[in-house]
């Protein structure tokens, strides 16, 4: 590894805070990142010398936006090795790259064509599609996850039927990390001649999204979870499936000619990005991928699994956490309980130490239901982290165990 992690944290003001009396140990990155001043700065300059609409004007400051827009564009482009910028759509994350798609999808899917996502995807690529078949009337199905919180491989096989028109699953679980093996689901669904969507949300950090290696149709992610700003993100599709797709909005900005009876539309990307963008926060996105690529998406993905190792170890030792799901490729996050406390309590007692994790259902109750499970404790280290923080985490959780324990042997506190 090349990249000296020790200085990173001084791009991060916010990390310096105090959080109730204590020192901030911020572990809660898979939901977002914190952003790094590179960033913050981007997005000031384009501000403070910039700021004007784009796409439309003719002035300079129209000019000057609309090309420092497409630049970025350009710079997201690289970053997922795209063929072409107008494959990379503008979007507000995640979740609206996965809604337009299924969104347009409506206009091809038929009554009997079959979707086919996955029991661990996170609700914005699971309830788009389950909605789009109770539209249309398509089958929505879903690959069901191994004990060990695996996609069922075989049963995905089994799935796949001259129906499926699309298969969409996640790079990355955001419940329990596990990483599926995308390639695999790639050729799978493409030799049955099915579309494939891979939800990139919680890989892009630490894992090089290549579409043109991995061969997807579509990808979508969000750049709050790569240190960009929030309400940002990018749907990727293969060029020649977003001439054919329908736009999912309509409005000025994504029509070539609009006449009384018929309207045509612009050609991809801006055919799917109607209205005002997000200007700055686009801008800042790409800020966002140039920190990572300076980092390096290798060293990150080093740093970060040793991270995880390290968290994975010290919370095995500890006899009342309970690890939930144990994939043989984790990335990212960590989840667990505590025996007999609720996963709200643990994290409040630990934001009591200064301490920030998630818990609750992570936007994935379809696979919290396979387990038997209502939530969980989520840790989720990011490269500015140390290792320092996980031994603060391990401790203040072996406070909170004995703290609790009257309560759990069920005595009163
Ligand atoms: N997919 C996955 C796997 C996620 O982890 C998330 C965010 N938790 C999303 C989709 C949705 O991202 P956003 O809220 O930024 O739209």
């Amino acid at each position: 590894m090349s990249t000296d992690f020790s200085t990173v944290r001084e791009d991060f003001p916010i990390l310096r805070m105090k959080v109730n009396g204590k020192s901030l140990v911020y572990l809660d990155n898979a939901a977002t990142m914190q952003m790094p001043r590179q960033v913050m700065e981007a997005a000031e300059v384009q501000q403070l010398s910039r700021h004007a609409n784009v796409h439309r004007g003719i002035h300079y400051l129209s000019e000057s936006s609309t090309s420092e827009m497409e630049r970025s564009r350009d710079t997201l482009r690289d970053f997922i090795n795209a063929r072409s910028s107008a494959e990379v759509i503008f979007t507000s994350g995640a979740s609206q790259s996965l809604n337009m798609l299924a969104q347009s999808f409506a206009a091809i899917i038929e009554p009997g064509d079959e979707i086919l996502v996955t029991v661990m995807e996170h609700h914005s690529n699971f309830v788009p599609w389950q909605q789009l078949c109770l539209y249309t009337g398509a089958a929505f199905k879903a690959v069901p996850v191994t004990e060990n919180g695996e996609l069922d491989m075989e049963e995905l096989r089994s799935m796949l039927t001259p129906r499926t028109r699309l298969v969409s699953a996640a790079y990355v679980s955001n419940l329990l990390g596990t990483v599926n093996p995308v390639r695999e689901i790639v050729r799978l669904a493409h030799e049955n001649g099915s579309l494939v969507c891979l939800d990139c949300a919680q890989a892009m950090r630490h894992t090089k999204l290549d579409v043109q290696e991995l061969d997807c149709d579509f990808a979508a992610f969000s750049g709050h979870k790569i240190g960009g700003p929030t309400g940002t993100g990018v749907l990727y599709g293969r060029l020649e499936l977003l001439e054919k797709l329908p736009p999912a909005y309509f409005g000025g900005g994504m029509v070539e000619r609009v006449r009384l009876e018929d309207t045509t539309f612009a050609a991809p990307p801006l055919k799917f990005e109607t209205g005002t963008p997000n200007i700055t926060g686009n801008i800042g996105l790409a800020a966002a991928a140039r920190y990572i690529n300076a980092l390096g998406i290798e060293d990150i993905a080093e740093r970060e699994n040793a991270l995880l190792r390290r968290a994975t170890e010290l919370l095995s030792a500890l006899p009342e956490v309970e690890i939930v799901g144990h994939p043989q490729n984790r990335s990212g996050v960590l989840s667990f309980n505590v025996r007999c406390l609720h996963c709200f309590d643990v994290a409040s007692m630990l934001d009591r130490l200064g301490i920030a994790v998630r818990s609750g259902h992570h936007c994935a109750q379809p696979l919290l239901d396979a387990m038997g499970l209502d939530g969980t404790v989520r840790v989720s280290p990011a490269f500015y982290n140390t290792f320092e923080e996980l031994d603060e985490l391990a401790e203040g959780l072996e406070r909170i165990i004995k703290v609790t324990k009257g309560a759990r042997d069920g005595n009163h506190l």
